[in-house]
């Protein structure tokens, strides 16, 4: 499936994501719109990450050193469309929430900070380059080769914020992860729909997983991309709509 329908995939499941939350904790989310706009962001970058092993997706041209590595030992379709990949995933994000939770509470050596504030900075470089990026899709707004340096500014910023200033922003970490997690799985769900298929429970078996045979490019992407615009509207008017009656 092409990366823009993988992110408006993303997109629907980081609007999901604060109803979730908000479903089971049952109290109204402080700042709702600020972390509304962390989850979006969160499972969008999230359900692009999968595609990490093909040379011209999206992310791989945004993150081309990381690509490379991973295409050394992974081919398409391979180890990160599977539930080990997933897991693998989810179990960094729990270990980076694990820090930057202890972080928050002060509970945390030089080593570890510095770790922090290097995930602070790949967060707000990442928030950053993602904003960029969608915009000038519209409005061409900022040149194409000041992304790179608009982002690598961000990353300066996050880094230096979270060492130094406001540690606070921390606690946004592990929720942007697990939306981040959320959409990785939304993307292997939605390949699952194309011809080619998902080998999901890979190497414990080659079994390939697919609901249907579309083809990428194809009609299903345009089926993929109405049924996530309307569950994302539909979800942002719940959720405000929920927090508001919370509130009261
Ligand atoms: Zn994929």
């Amino acid at each position: 499936m092409l990366g823009k329908t993988h992110r408006l995939g993303g997109i629907m499941i980081g609007s999901v994501t604060p109803i979730i939350i908000q479903k089971t904790l049952n109290t109204p989310i402080n700042n709702i719109t600020t972390f509304t706009i962390t989850t979006i962001i969160g499972g969008a970058i999230g359900s692009l990450l999968p595609d990490l092993d093909h040379p011209n997706s999206i992310i791989s041209k945004k993150i081309k050193p990381l690509s490379k590595i991973i295409r050394e030992f992974a081919h398409h379709r391979g180890i990160t469309h599977t539930l080990l990949g997933w897991i693998t995933f989810g179990v960094i994000s729990l270990i980076v929430s694990y820090l930057s939770i202890n972080y928050l509470i002060g509970n945390i050596n030089y080593y570890e900070k510095i770790c922090m504030s290097i995930i602070g900075g790949a967060i707000a470089s990442s928030t950053i380059a993602f904003i960029a990026n969608s915009f000038n899709k519209y409005t061409h707004i900022v040149k194409k080769n000041k992304i790179k340096k608009i982002s690598a500014l961000g990353f300066l910023f996050g880094f230096f914020l979270v060492l130094f200033f406001d540690k606070k922003v921390l606690e946004y970490v592990p929720i942007y992860l697990l939306a981040m997690f959320l959409g990785y799985g939304i993307h292997i769900l939605y390949d699952m729909f194309t011809v080619s298929g998902v080998p999901f429970l890979y190497p414990f078996s080659k079994k390939v997983f697919r609901f249907s045979r579309f083809k990428t490019g194809g009609i299903i992407e345009v089926i993929a991309s109405v049924i996530s615009i309307i569950i994302t509207i539909l979800a942002l008017y719940l959720l405000f709509k929920y927090n508001i009656k919370l509130k009261m």
